[in-house]
């Protein structure tokens, strides 16, 4: 199970009302701490709402309507019209009659978040819920990890917000619309802006600004910028290193990709006289554990412990395998005895020492992640 499933399995069993203790046992070992370090106190109790309620919202009559709970992204566009935007929110509740509260979880590590009164995605979904439950103001909630931790991050909006909001999406469309003719019919390219949003759009790998920046890097923008270096001013060689890095480079690597994806039906002729095709390849490779056999037998231990490392492994999950496998027994043991003095601690108590123990593996990990020093691009 990857992080964002095992989080959002931990955010969903919350709902259903269990602790946070045994919402934990859902979520894989690796991503626990993770699920732990959530702080839930901002948000009204999540068992209150539902999770995963499906929406769709016209933005013609300026309408929504409820799809259905516990849902996914399937279930909501078989069930919306033509006509509608289909809408998946991790989370929906009531605090009063007239007042909603939604959360929509970014558990993808995303240090470049739009702050929540600006997010767009966050808006719309907001005012689909306002309209459909009918309800005079609703606030939203951005939960993403930053820098290392969670924050939280949230706006609100009344009925006036919301008709806002939504012309502003009206307005949005309708420029989409025109693009998409001037395209069709006069091969039309509309002026495009690169930045952290191209991650999620769906043009990337045929967009003319991707391929742009990585004709420049070609034609030798960055290198010329590199050369006369005293001119490179830090403002210049940062917005390079963000061209190339997020730009660039992945739409290079996707030319290559689609390129070899063509040779991999039709041999490509190079201009050095090679050529480049599919080609099929074994790797002579020794297996440590066949290796260690065949040497045990035939020259003798000495030779094969020579010959075959083995290397020390441990993961977060063989871990807690063995912390619970070796240290329940013997919890379990003090239990006992403890009883036979007449002093028998509840199980629930002896569960609690366990639950203590993996903690403390889980700060480990936390303390092992701050020990990583990495140079990495940080957006204020
Ligand atoms: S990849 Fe191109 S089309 Fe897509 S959001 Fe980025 S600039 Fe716009």
């Amino acid at each position: 199970m990857g992080r964002g499933t095992g989080l959002h399995s931990y955010m969903r069993a919350l709902t259903k009302g269990r602790t946070p203790e045994e919402a934990l046992l859902d979520v894989p070992g690796e991503h626990r701490a993770d699920a732990d370090s959530i702080d839930l106190s901002t948000l009204p109790p999540l068992s209150s709402g539902s999770p995963e309620v499906g929406f769709a919202l016209s933005l013609s009559d300026c309408s929504a309507r409820v799809l259905g709970v516990d849902m996914d992204r399937a279930g909501v566009r078989a069930m919306r019209t033509q006509d509608e935007m289909g809408m998946l929110l991790d989370w929906v509740g009531m605090v009063g009659a007239r007042s909603l509260v939604v959360v929509d979880w970014k558990f993808q590590r995303q240090e470049d978040l739009a702050p929540a009164s600006e997010h767009w995605q966050l808006l719309t979904y907001m005012s689909a819920a306002l309209l459909a439950y009918d309800a005079d103001e609703v606030q939203g909630f951005l939960a993403h990890w930053r820098y290392g931790r969670w924050e939280w991050d949230s706006v609100r909006l009344d009925w006036l917000g919301v008709q806002a909001h939504l012309a502003d999406v009206r307005a949005l469309m309708s420029r989409a619309e025109r693009a998409t003719t001037a395209y069709a019919e006069r091969r039309e390219v509309p002026p495009l802006r690169l930045g952290v949003w191209c991650d999620w759009c769906p043009a990337k790998r045929q967009c003319p600004a991707k391929v742009g920046a990585a004709l420049a890097v070609l034609s030798g923008e960055a290198g010329d910028a590199l050369k006369s270096r005293s001119e490179l001013t830090p403002e210049r060689a940062g917005e390079l290193w963000w061209k190339l890095k997020n730009h660039a480079l992945p739409a290079l690597e996707q030319m290559l990709r689609d390129l070899e994806s063509i040779a991999r039906t039709e041999p490509l002729p190079l201009p050095d006289g090679g050529s480049l095709m599919e080609v099929e390849e074994g790797e002579d490779k020794v297996v440590a554990v066949v290796a260690g056999d065949w040497l045990r037998r035939n020259l003798g231990p000495e030779v094969a412990a020579e010959a075959v490392e083995t290397k020390p492994t441990c993961s977060w999950a063989s871990l807690e395998r063995a912390v619970r496998k070796h240290h329940l027994p013997m919890l379990l043991a003090e239990w006992e005895a403890a009883g036979r003095l007449g002093r028998k601690p509840s199980l629930a108590k002896v569960m609690a020492g366990l639950r203590e123990e993996m903690l403390g593996v889980q700060v480990a990990k936390r303390a092992t992640w701050k020990a990583v020093r990495a140079v990495k691009a940080l957006n204020g």
